[in-house]
């Protein structure tokens, strides 16, 4: 067929087919495979930048670069309705309430993080454009305080009583899982005490 199709048009300097057929003809299988792989590479080095430059302009759009992803949670322009519900989390130190800040993973004006607080109730929004389940380690590294089973904030533990690190959720303490690893669901009641525990551990009511 290529032969064919070669020879269907007349040889001579009049014919602009000419110059191509007689360049094939003088060039062996290999060569012509050869020929075509350097034209696919030359092909695929000026499709890359392009693309490239594309992803760029996409991730601007959504991400302000100023601040990281941080564990595959990006902080975008404009809060996500998606998959939106809430979760509470109470810190205690040494017997002691420790406020959860309002505005964790909030940065006016550009972005704010799927995983954020909104005040000081202590309430974690949970606002993502994906069905992921997000842990409590990403809400503290976000936080940008430390956070596992061996330490929060600068606090360690170490083989005394009152320096042990536990949580609970729901009122029930957990035991034998990475911390961290904690997922985050809706109206889930979390309460992480280090030291001596308050007197007792308090429940939270969800109102939203
Ligand atoms: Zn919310």
């Amino acid at each position: 067929m290529f032969r064919l199709h070669i020879k269907s048009y007349p040889s001579g300097p009049a014919c602009k087919y000419s110059v191509i057929s007689t360049f094939f003809n003088n060039m062996n299988y290999v060569d012509i495979m050869r020929y075509f792989q350097l034209i696919a590479l030359l092909a695929v080095g000026a499709f890359l930048p392009g693309s490239i430059g594309f992803l760029k302009d996409y991730t601007a759009n959504e991400v302000s670069g100023q601040y990281p992803i941080i564990d595959g949670i990006r902080c975008d322009s404009s809060e996500h309705f998606n998959f939106h519900y809430h979760a509470h989390l109470s810190i205690f130190i040494n017997g002691f309430s420790y406020l959860v800040p309002g505005g964790i993973g909030i940065k006016p004006p550009d972005c704010i993080y799927w995983l954020h607080t909104h005040d000081t109730s202590g309430i974690i929004h949970i606002e993502s454009p994906e069905n992921n389940t997000l842990k409590l380690g990403q809400f503290f590294d976000i936080w940008g305080k430390k956070f596992n089973n061996s330490q929060i904030f600068d606090f360690k533990v170490d083989n005394s009583t009152d320096t042990a690190l536990s949580v609970y959720m729901n009122g029930t303490a957990i035991k034998r899982i990475s911390y961290r690893d904690i997922p985050i669901v809706n109206h889930e009641d979390i309460i992480i005490v280090y030291g001596a525990p308050p007197p007792e551990i308090p429940s939270y009511g969800f109102q939203y």
